[in-house]
């Protein structure tokens, strides 16, 4: 597979950045180039906002909270409330511009793209200039417990961290799966380029890449995208995975996720795609009605660090996995129902946040992805009800081998033996 892409990055007019990400041939050549300017006519994201009465006031950014109950961070997303852009009916803020129309108030100025990053425009999580605790960043926020019980309602600092839109194509009706390999290839490069950029911030502890697909996950835009999410503090569930992963080290010598993939490996009852570089299982104790982690071969900690063969193998693996998700539930007349799905890339947190390595130096944390639904039959939601959330402890209404067997059904395990799921590089379907 090429491994040609063109990186292409600008400022939207209110200073957000945008960058493209391009694998066609008319934008690797050169013969069709970005535009780089956006007519509209948008105030700097940063400028003052007036007030009830008028006056104008120093922007602020999002704050979050400590949870004294649980030591969890809240990111306080008020000033979304204020938001006044809402894209008219006919209008989506993600496609591209249509040539020579007026003003939209669409997100991308440009009238082509393969792949578009942008900086969400109402962040929950935005570094704003000035508001930086010490001038350099924003320093880790406390992590104890406050010695004063005055203070227990005071644990506050900004949510000084970064939120983008990954635009998957420029294409409204379509979806990841139906994207060609090369193009999910592209995307791979983009999530290492934010991956990459997103850690280099100094507020910035962890990246998650992340899709939300579907109107039951609550997408509002069809347009397909994902969202990247730069968090100031590492989130409850990667401190859980953490804290999991150093008592095994501790009492075992081994790496956590490594060793799970190895014993699932072994096992294979659970495991429903395997290629040369990586293998896909439904977890042992699997929580949602459909639920499969994508685990690299290789010791990896975040995409950046994958090579150019594993990239291209994850572009493959990937796309069909997605691509039985979207044949797991059936209507009645065996329609096949495109799956509701969260896509949640797990990666190695930055040394900044701390607690990712044991005393001795040995990572953690392991990349893999957790793809998973909320759809439990045709029509029926799994709805995180008293016990998920009043308690977060989770019942499955059904068992993970069943999950494995219906993707058993799906296609054969081995991808690269199993000529009948080939895929060729231009997305022709075998
Ligand atoms: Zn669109």
């Amino acid at each position: 597979m090429s491994t040609a892409r063109r990186r292409t990055a600008t400022r939207l007019a209110d200073g957000r950045e945008l960058i493209y990400f391009d694998d066609s041939p008319e934008f690797l050549s050169g013969e069709r180039e970005h535009r780089l300017d956006d007519p509209r006519p948008l105030a700097d994201r940063f400028s003052p906002v007036p007030d009830a009465d008028g006056v104008p006031q120093p922007f602020t950014g999002p704050q979050m909270r400590r949870d004294p109950l649980t030591g969890d961070w809240i990111p306080l997303a008020s000033h979304r409330m204020n938001r006044t852009f809402l894209p008219a009916a006919d209008s989506c803020p993600l496609c591209p511009a249509r040539p020579d129309a007026e003003y939209a108030d669409g997100e991308i100025p440009d009238t082509h793209y393969d792949v578009a990053v942008f900086e969400n425009r109402f962040p929950s999580l935005m570094r704003v200039p000035g508001q930086d605790a010490d001038g350099q960043g924003v320093a880790a926020p406390a992590d104890t417990v406050p010695d004063d019980p005055r203070d227990l309602l005071e644990v506050a600092a900004p949510a000084a961290g970064r939120c983008e839109v990954i635009c998957f194509s420029s294409d409204h009706r379509t979806s990841v799966v139906d994207l060609p390999v090369s193009r999910i290839r592209t995307i791979v490069d983009a999530w290492a380029d934010r991956t990459t950029a997103l850690g280099a911030e100094a507020s910035i502890q962890q990246v998650f890449c992340f899709e939300n697909r579907g109107r039951d996950i609550g997408v509002t835009l069809p347009h397909p995208h994902g969202q990247i999410y730069g968090y100031p503090y590492l989130t409850p569930r990667t401190e859980r995975l953490l804290d999991q992963a150093r008592v095994y080290r501790e009492r075992t010598g081994g790496n956590l996720l490594r060793d799970i993939l190895h014993a699932e490996q072994a096992s294979g009852e659970r495991v429903v795609l395997r290629s040369e570089h990586w293998t896909a299982y439904v977890p042992y104790a699997a929580r949602w009605p459909v639920e499969v982690h994508l685990a690299p071969h290789r010791d990896v900690g975040t995409i950046p660090e994958l090579t150019d063969s594993e990239r291209d193998d994850l572009a493959v693996i990937y796309r069909e996995l997605l691509r039985r998700a979207d044949a797991f539930f059936v209507e009645s007349d065996g329609t096949p129902i495109e799956l509701p799905y969260i896509a949640a890339w797990h990666q190695m947190p930055s040394s900044r946040a701390g607690r990712t390595t044991t005393d001795d130096g040995a990572p953690l944390a392991r990349l893999h992805l957790e793809l998973f639904s909320i759809l439990r039959a045709p029509g029926k939601l799994k709805y995180l009800a008293g016990s998920e959330s009043g308690m977060g402890a989770w019942i499955s209404d059904t068992t993970p081998e069943r999950i494995a067997a219906r993707f058993h059904q799906l296609g054969p395990v081995d991808l690269s033996a199993s000529p009948a799921s080939a895929i060729t590089a231009n997305g022709a379907h075998a």
